[in-house]
């Protein structure tokens, strides 16, 4: 099972690699630990806290991707994934232990897979807050300096007018 999920992440990922069973691990266990039933619902997202391989593993297991609003990067430096599922207000992180010295690169990819949960990662509370539902679904306003259509975050206040972001750092 798990191994069928790690090749159908490398379908996404363009190659296998460490880094990608890593994703597809945690998501897997996110899964289990969650009791997600349905990995296309809305409830569901993870905030991840590098930026690697990962992320497609967690795309194609989790279900929560760049597009559909649920996969969201929050850089700290660390192996370490934060699960939620909204709805049932569940959540869980993962922080991914350090591999035994002196594996191959298939020996590592074999270990993250299948070796025991506890070998593997480490669980604690998540660091943040589950993200709003609405991300990625702000409504926006027109820029009257460029004319273009710009979601709200984006936007600044210059001289007086509300502008966005380019059109701000422009002097
Ligand atoms: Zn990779
Ligand atoms: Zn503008």
């Amino acid at each position: 099972m798990i191994h069928e999920l790690y090749r159908k992440a490398g379908e996404l990922h363009g190659h296998y690699c460490p880094g990608l069973a890593i994703g597809v691990r945690a998501a897997a266990e996110a899964l289990r630990i969650l009791e997600v039933e349905d990995i296309h619902s809305k409830s569901l997202c993870c905030i991840a806290e590098s930026r690697a391989c990962y992320q497609d593993g967690i795309q194609v297991v989790f279900g929560t991707t760049l597009g559909n609003g649920g996969l969201q990067l929050r850089d700290r430096g660390k192996t370490a994934f934060n699960f939620y599922d909204r709805e049932k207000g569940r959540n869980v992180r993962l922080v991914m232990k350090d591999l035994p010295e002196g594996m191959s690169r298939d020996e590592s990819t074999e270990f993250i897979l299948t070796a025991p949960f506890d070998r593997v990662f480490s669980l604690t509370n998540v660091h943040f807050e589950a993200p709003g539902s609405s991300f990625g679904r702000k409504s926006g306003r027109v820029c009257p300096r460029c004319g273009e259509t710009c979601r709200e975050p984006f936007l600044r206040v210059k001289d007086g007018e509300i502008v966005c972001l380019d059109c701000a750092e422009k002097s």
